[in-house]
């Protein structure tokens, strides 16, 4: 893949860019809005908003609790938000770890 910021070709599973040190991996792998199959403590919603905007997922969730007090829609958008979120494939990344394990 190429790095976003200086253009060089870099590899596929970095995650940081070996020339100018921006990170890549992170930001590159979340295009879509999912909802993570790891790390989630109800559905996945703040931390599927926090990895595709790249923000702290306490940050998401805290937003998430203010807004959903002060405006009195309560828990309405993470529910809306469940449901039309699709939930990240299963085992994205397993193929290529088990080939490294035995294959070295
Ligand atoms: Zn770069």
């Amino acid at each position: 893949m190429y790095c976003n910021y200086c253009g060089k070709v870099i590899q596929d599973d970095a995650a940081v860019c070996a020339y100018c040190g921006i990170r890549v991996g992170a930001s590159l792998a979340r295009t879509k809005l999912l909802r993570p199959r790891l790390g989630r403590k109800i559905a996945g919603v703040c931390l599927g908003f926090s990895e595709y905007f790249d923000i702290d997922v306490t940050v998401v969730r805290v937003v998430w609790l203010v807004t959903a007090i002060m405006t009195c829609v309560g828990f309405v958008p993470y529910i809306i938000a469940w449901i039309v979120m699709p939930e990240e494939p299963l085992l994205i990344s397993a193929p290529v770890s088990v080939q490294q394990v035995t294959n070295p």
